[in-house]
């Protein structure tokens, strides 16, 4: 044996200097084997405190890979890379009764035979929606995927106006859910301006449906025309041809009174204009789990539902606990805003915004003095109501300009992690999207990174 090998330490001592483990034993086991490999193919052997200090290094750069809570300093509201909406208490209640035991998913208890699937909460769904009926499915892509899967069966073609022919988020684009679904695109009108005279042009033996997607991660300006949902919903009914409109967002309550917000689409509003189908997802605006929920006529719901793709897309229990909590605290109708988080953090007013940013900074105590409030504008996100901003109050610290990327990173490396936005010349932290119960633990994170800055 190669006498320099002997120098390499046993596993099971260095798993012992490691101890607490912050992560599975054998996920540190694997850490630790792969770096004696490197040393035993020839790499640098370090002292045993060296050796065990760059393990460590290796295990907590992988123990952040984990999925963990963090603070929410950025002001978007549903921020897609944070998990989009926190979810209700009341709801995540649900989620852990059923999801820890067994439950009544499919099953009557009355009969005490095999029940339909998330029966109740379709009900609620629909309620919500003032629909015939709904269905839940994974989520607003499957949601789309499903209805042209269904309604491109026999006609294939699907009229969507060019100005509609977007992206949404990372990874779904409008056109390759179409051609994904076997559907054949037929583009009505010119990016900016689509009158009802280009759908009209289209429409032919083959047209399967006319779809409409609400523009919900931009907003154009100047020149622009679409076409209104009732003379889209006139022209279908001319034609038989059903009506689809993708809200992506599906706000089912006014957004318009709250905190000075756009008015955007519901769900009832699009159907009693004449939309024949809607879908929306569940994590934006609707502020529960992942999900995309169809709502409209009945005839169109229950033949989605016998489509065979509906069974690769459709909800688990825990999805379905959480919207059964959500759709509740809806229909309670007592004080969904206040019970919601997104829509609760929507709403709150920038005045008790400012108090918590004082309370915070006087927490501090003499590093007190480096952090200031700002005025600055939240956002919706998460692709909803895109020309939003909501009056915000963000704690600014001061640094130099070289110290902002560290700083902005020994954040993220907090405990837990706190994720801000660098801003004219200062890390800054959005107080309408950390809940007021964190603010003494983001007064605390602050003061420790202070020290080192
Ligand atoms: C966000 C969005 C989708 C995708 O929804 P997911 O629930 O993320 O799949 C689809 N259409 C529109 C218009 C959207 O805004």
């Amino acid at each position: 044996m190669n006498p320099a090998l002997r120098a390499i330490p046993s596993v099971e001592k260095t798993i012992k200097a490691l101890e607490p483990l912050e992560l599975p034993r054998r996920i540190v086991l694997g850490i630790i084997r792969t770096r004696f490999e490197r040393m035993r193919e020839g790499g640098e052997i370090p002292e045993f405190t060296e050796l065990c200090a760059g393990l460590k290094a290796e295990i907590d750069g992988m123990a952040r890979g984990r999925i963990q809570p963090v603070i929410n300093g950025t002001g978007i509201v549903l921020h897609t890379n944070l998990g989009r909406a926190p979810l209700p208490r009341k709801a995540l209640e649900q989620v852990v009764a059923i999801a820890e035991g067994y439950s009544t998913l499919e099953y009557d208890l009355a009969s005490g035979e095999r029940g339909s699937r998330g029966a109740y909460v379709e009900k609620g769904l629909a309620a919500l929606c003032e629909a015939e009926a709904a269905v839940a499915v994974n989520n607003c892509a499957a949601a789309l995927l499903l209805i042209l899967k269904q309604f491109t069966r026999e006609k294939k073609e699907v009229i969507i106006s060019r100005g509609e022919l977007v992206q949404i988020g990372g990874g779904f684009r409008i056109p390759e859910i179409l051609e994904a679904s076997g559907a054949v695109l037929r583009e009505a009108g010119t990016t900016n301006k689509t009158n009802l005279e280009d759908y009209k042009k289209l429409i032919g033996a083959n047209t399967a449906i006319i779809l409409k997607v609400h523009q919900s991660n931009f907003w154009m300006d100047g020149f622009v025309e679409s076409t209104g949902l009732k003379g889209l919903s006139d022209l279908s009914k001319q034609h038989g041809i059903p009506l689809v409109f993708d809200l992506g967002s599906g706000a089912v309550i006014d957004s318009a009174e709250v905190n000075g917000l756009p008015g955007e689409p519901t769900p009832a509003g699009a159907l009693r204009e004449g939309a024949d189908i809607v879908c929306f997802s569940g994590d934006k605006l609707f502020g529960g789990p992942q999900a995309g929920i169809i709502a409209g006529k009945s005839s169109h719901i229950e033949a989605l539902k016998r489509n065979p793709v509906f069974r690769a897309l459709r909800c688990d229990k825990m999805t379905l606990a959480a919207l059964q909590g959500v759709v509740e605290l809806y229909l309670d109708g007592e004080d969904s805003i206040g019970q919601i988080p997104a829509w609760k953090a929507l709403s709150m007013p920038v005045e008790e915004l400012r108090k918590r940013g004082d309370e915070i900074i006087r927490n501090l105590g003499s590093c007190g003095k480096r952090v200031q409030l700002e005025p600055s504008k939240s956002e919706a996100g998460g692709g909803t109501l895109p020309a939003a901003r909501v009056d915000s109050i963000c704690l600014a610290i001061n640094a130099a300009q070289t110290e902002l990327d560290p700083m902005a990173a020994a954040f993220r490396g907090g405990k837990p992690p706190v994720i801000g936005f660098i801003r004219e010349g200062k890390f800054q932290i959005d107080l309408r999207t950390v809940f007021p119960e964190q603010d003494t633990t983001l007064a605390r994170i602050i003061s420790e990174i202070l020290t080192r800055f």
